[in-house]
This record gives structure tokens, sequence and C-alpha cells, in this order.
């Protein structure tokens, strides 16, 4: 019998084409001797990378870790982090470059330069200082996105604010406790947002949150859908009325390197969300070095991410690290599939993309939508794709290889977290041979490893608990006004050399050349027999097989095994939902697995419950496998009529 951790291996290599090796910035030789040189001094290897952003005072030391797990970076290093990512382009050729090239849902489209960009986000920094906002202050942004949202974070970081953004599909409800927990005092927010041609109501959720927000002082409110909202006298202003007042000057609070930038709740996936809190040389240094290597980022590309800004990709690898480097950056306001299958396609042609960042989720949904949206664009303008969020099934990475990179394109699957503010694992995509499924190796300068519960170290193939073993510079700094629970939460667990590390929450293993897979979360985890096993093995079984668009697995406990396997499965349109096929793809996973991975049980559904942010919520399909009904913490929850119909077909069955 095979065991779990010496499967799936999708067999085909992917190296970089020649053409693309060439201008990279880091070929085999170039990645090999960075390296090195992380590993003979990382302390003066993140010091030279520091150097990528504009500073006040130049650190001069790098980590600081004598209050572990409190840990301080380039602490006595000052700056404003806006003059990184405006100031400094205005003295060059990027002062008439696109920053923004803005997409709304509706069709319609704003192109802003550099210099546009600095003016708006001083105009709007003026505004927040007129109204008494000042440094260490906590701002809450909630809004579509639109330019304004871009505007905004900035325009916080201006004045040494510190902002908390949230998700516009979030709910009042989470608003309030997001307001609440970060002792917030302003709002900036719009009247509304467009989401498949239907209209948020935002500014009415913030009005229904702020019933119970005493804290609050200011909402500042973007028009962007005209709809009618209600302006309560001495609190409300509008953006537009504010800004106008404002002349394009404001000059940045230069603040330490370890001024917290900003707070950011965390999707949700396991539990009730954590108010991640992230400094702002740390953090800016982590984001610019990735940017620059994984995206291979250059002055000539055109970078489409689509994330919200309302999650940590949308901060890193919308806003801040790639106006660190002068890039332009498309932002698309609305739905992949509002107002047809092809919009992403369609902007990617349009715009001249050349690197394009999205998530599993997305890319299996459009698997599931069909072959022919792509390919009646060109998209030969692109060079690079990526992926991050969740482990990618090697089905979905080669159809995104084929059928967006069109077989050119090397992709970068990054495996990072809200917490780590910025990539960590991740092929560099000049000199990487790529394995699709593995996010491959730490990046230069990243302590990685996989160990078992007492600190030792995994061997090849054998799975774990992914660890952090030395502090990086974009690591959060402590949960908001809970101390306890940052040193609880990711240094209370697993002890390297009989010291406290990093743990991560995920299970992972290292192949015999050194790749990493992610296996899934710790929890979702299955144990069959005494076997461990990875929900994101069994999953990518699962999807290989051409009728299935997506499938999550959990485990119901059994008395025989200690754990049932129970697989939820989306099939791709026109396959029908019968026991043949049920049978069909229990075989499928004794092939590409073992029969310790059969599962039990195979329930067809027409969606999983997911975050907003796309993730599948395994905690909740758990509980439906198990008592039939789900009733965790399901805030973060994207369709709460998922769940619904999921226990209601389970009661049919029953
Ligand atoms: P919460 O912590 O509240 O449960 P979350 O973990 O979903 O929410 P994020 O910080 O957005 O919040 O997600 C990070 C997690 O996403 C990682 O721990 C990992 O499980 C998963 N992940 C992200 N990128 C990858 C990747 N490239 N490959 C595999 N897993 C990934
Ligand atoms: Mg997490």
């Amino acid at each position: 019998m095979k065991t779990i951790d010496s499967v799936l291996s999708e067999k085909t290599m992917f190296p970089p084409s020649g053409t693309f090796v060439e201008q990279a910035h880091l070929d085999q030789e170039g990645l090999r001797s960075l390296r090195e040189e992380a590993s003979a001094d990382p302390d003066g290897f993140w010091l030279k990378q520091a150097q990528q952003l504009v500073w006040r005072t130049p650190p001069t030391q790098a980590l600081d870790q004598s209050q572990h797990p409190f840990v301080r970076w380039f602490a006595d290093g000052q700056l404003n982090i806006t003059e990184s990512c405006l100031d400094r382009h205005l003295t060059t050729h990027r002062r008439n470059k696109a920053a923004l090239i803005w997409e709304g849902e509706p069709g319609d489209q704003r192109v802003i330069t550099y210099f546009e960009l600095h003016r708006e986000v001083c105009r709007a920094a003026a505004a927040l200082l007129r109204l008494g906002i000042k440094t260490g202050d906590r701002v809450i942004i909630y809004m579509p996105m639109v330019p304004e949202l871009v505007f905004a974070v900035l325009a916080c970081a201006r004045i040494g604010a510190t902002h908390s953004v949230i998700f516009g599909g979030f709910s009042a409800e989470a608003i309030r406790d997001r307001i609440n927990d970060a002792g917030a005092i302003a709002v900036l927010t719009a009247d509304g947002g467009y989401r498949r041609g239907k209209v948020v109501p935002l500014k009415h959720n913030v009005d229904e949150a702020l019933k119970h927000c005493p804290g609050i002082r200011h909402v500042v409110v973007v028009s962007r859908t005209g709809q009618d909202i209600t302006m309560h006298p001495g609190r409300d202003h509008f953006w537009n009325d504010l800004v106008k007042a404002e002349s394009g000057h404001c000059e940045p609070a230069i603040v330490s390197a370890e001024h917290p930038l900003f707070i950011l709740y965390t999707s949700g996936t396991t539990g009730k969300p954590k108010g991640v809190v992230h400094s702002t040389g740390g953090y800016a240094t982590q984001v610019a070095f990735s940017t620059k290597y994984v995206f291979d980022l250059r002055d000539e590309d055109t970078y489409f991410c689509t994330a919200d800004v309302g999650w940590v990709t949308g901060h890193s690898y919308i806003v801040y690290g790639p106006l660190i480097h002068g890039a332009s950056v498309v932002m698309y306001e609305g739905a992949p599939d509002a107002p047809h299958k092809g919009r992403f396609w369609e902007i990617i042609d349009k715009w001249g993309v050349t690197i394009f960042y999205t998530a599993p989720t997305a890319i299996r949904a459009f698997m599931r939508w069909g072959d022919q949206f792509p390919r009646a664009y060109r998209l030969n303008t692109l060079r690079l794709l990526g992926t991050v969020g969740e482990p990618i099934n090697p089905a979905a990475w080669i159809w995104y290889h084929e059928q967006i990179g069109r077989g050119r394109c090397p992709i970068v699957d990054t495996w990072w977290q809200t917490e780590t503010g910025g990539m960590m694992v991740s092929p560099l995509p000049g000199a990487t041979v790529a394995k699709p499924g593995s996010c491959t190796q730490p990046l230069p300068g990243i302590a990685v490893e996989v160990v078992h519960k007492d600190g030792t170290r995994c061997g090849p193939n054998e799975g774990g608990y992914l660890v952090v073993t030395r502090p990086w510079p974009g690591q959060l700094r402590t949960v908001w006004g809970d101390p306890d629970r940052y040193s609880k939460t990711y240094f209370g667990d697993i002890k390297v050399g009989g010291r406290p590390v990093y743990f991560t929450g995920d299970r992972a293993r290292f192949d015999e050349d050194g790749y990493l897979w992610v296996m899934g979360r710790v929890d979702d985890v299955l144990n069959v027999a005494g076997h461990r096993i990875g929900t994101a093995e069994v999953e990518s079984a699962l999807v290989s097989h051409p009728h299935v668009a997506e499938a999550a697995v959990v485990g119901r406990p059994d008395e025989l095994k200690g754990q049932a396997i129970v697989a939820f499965v989306t099939l791709r349109s026109g396959h029908s939902q019968t026991p043949e096929t049920a049978a069909l793809l229990k075989d499928q996973v004794v092939r590409e697995i073992g029969a310790i991975a059969r599962p039990d049980d195979i329930r067809f559904t027409d969606a999983l419950p997911k975050t907003r942010s796309g993730k599948i919520m395994r905690r909740l399909l758990r509980e439906i496998a198990t008592t039939g009904k789900a009733v965790g913490d399901v805030t973060t929850l994207e369709d709460i009529a998922v769940l619904q119909r999921l226990s209601a077909s389970d009661s049919d069955e029953e």
C-alpha cells in the first residue's frame, strides 16, 4: 500500500524558457549567489534589500529579537512609505507614467499617472489631517475597488495613521466588530459599489455598524454609484467636498520603521479573524524584495492582480509592492464574469497586461466555465502568471499554463499568509524549474522547515508542521490588542532546538528535491487508520478527473478507521451527478493515491462554502459531514445559502 506522503507527484517539470531566462532579474546562477549571500549574513542581506526603499534615516541594524517572539526590524530607521511609492517617482520618467489603470465593472475607466496619484494622495491626506486625524490613529477603509481606495490607503500612510481595510463584501456586523476591535476613529467609505451589476449598499452597512461604534468621529464618503444615502450632519462628509479644498501638497509624517502601518483581519478560514499588525519598514522591505524578484518586475511591465485591496494580497501586491517599483498597475472593480465570462481576458488584451496574479479558486471557476472564454482572446502580451491563496491542484496549474499562459509563461505559485506580509515560498521565474502543485522553495533569506511536533526535522516526503525558524522582515508584530493571542497562536506549539518558532498552521512536506508541497491546514488533515492524509492531495486527485471542477475533502468520525473520508464535489458543466460518476471518482482517488485514501462518501453539490476571499471552508463541511449542519462561526462565509443547501441535501439522504 502506498502511503500518502509519497503520492501525487505530477511528473512533468517546467523549466522557464530561454527567452524568459535571458531577460530575468535572476537566473539560476544569480539565485544561487543570492541564497548564499542571505545565508552567510542574513542581517546584511536584509539591510541591503531595505535599500530599495526611500529612508529619511537609513537603518543600521536589521533584526532585533531580544524580546522574541516580539521582534523588531530596522528599528533605528525612519521613513514614510509613501515617499517610496510616490515622491521618488516624480523626479524620474515615471512622473507621467500610468500608476493605476482602472476599470469599473460597468465599463468606465480611469488612468492615473504617478504625478496624479501623488496629488490625490496628498489632498486626501491633508483632508484627514484637517479632520483631526493624527499619526497613530486607526482609520477603517470600507470601499469598492475604486481608485479612491488606493488614495485612502496611501493617505493614511502619508499621515502615519494605521489603516485597516475591510473587504467591501462584509456585513454591518463584521464592520462593527473590526471597528471596535481596532479602536478606530474614522471610516472612509463610498455610497455603494458595483458587484455583478448589482449595487452593494456600503454606506448603509456603515450606518448600521456605527449604531454600536461610539469611537467613530468621522465618516468620509466617496460618490461611486450616486444612490440615495443618509448623511449624518457633523459626522459624515463627502470625499469630494473635503479634498477639493486641499492643495496637492502634504508633508509626509516621518515614522519609525516599527510604526504600525496597518491592521488586517485574517480571512477566517479556520476561525475567528485576528487583527494582524504589520510594521512599516520591515513590511515594505519584504514586499519590495518579493515584488522585484518573484514577479521579475520591469519598468515596462503592465501588472494585473485580481485580488481585492481588502485582502493582504491587495495591500502587498496591488498597492505597496508594485508602487514602490513604479509599476503600472491594472485594477478592476468587479466580478470576473461581469458582464461576461471573458472579462479578465478582455482586460489583459485591452491594456497589454504582461504579469497576471490570481487565485486557485478563480482558476477553477475559469475551468468550470470552459475554454472557449480565454480562447477568444490573444493573451499574447502575458509573460508571467502567478497564484496565491490555496494549494493549486496540479490539474488547475496545467490548465492555467496551457489556456492562459499558452505554454509560454512561467507560473509562480506563491505561498504566504496575512501574517507573513509578503511571499515566503515561491519559484523565482527565471531560475526555478516548476513542478505543478508545489510552491517550490523558500525565497532567499526565508527559513522555512517542516518538522514533527517535537521540533525534529521531517525527512523527504514526510508530512509535518510547516514552521518559519528565523524571524523575517514582513512578520506580523502582534495581534492587535491581544499580544497573548499572538504568542499563543503562533509561538505556543512548536520548539526547534529548544526555541519557540513561528507555526504557520499548515501541514506540508519537502520532496526529494527539496520542493515544498502544502498539504492543507493542520486542522483539516485527515487521520485514516493511522495514516495522515492531506486534504489537498485527495482533492487534487479528484480534480484531475475531467468531470470535476472543484472538490473539498473532510473527515467524519469513524469507529473503525478513526476518520472516514467525505468528498464534496462540484462537477464541470454538462456532467451529471450519478452513482456511476461517484464510483468513477472513488476509483480515480485509489489510482492516484491508493486504497487508503478512497472516499467513503462522495456528495455532489453545485457550490462549496467559501470565505469571501474565495477559500474553501472545510471546517463547516466537517460539521455538515458529522452532524448534518454547520454551527461554527460563519461571519466570513461568502454565501450562507450554500450551507443551507448542503445541510438540506444531507437530510434528504438520511
Ligand atoms: P485564517 O487564518 O483566519 O483562518 P486564512 O489562513 O485563510 O484565514 P490567509 O492569510 O489569507 O488567511 O491565508 C493564508 C493561508 O492560505 C496559508 O496558511 C495556506 O493555508 C493558504 N495558502 C496561501 N497561498 C498558498 C499556496 N500558494 N499554496 C498552498 N496554500 C496556500
Ligand atoms: Mg491563516
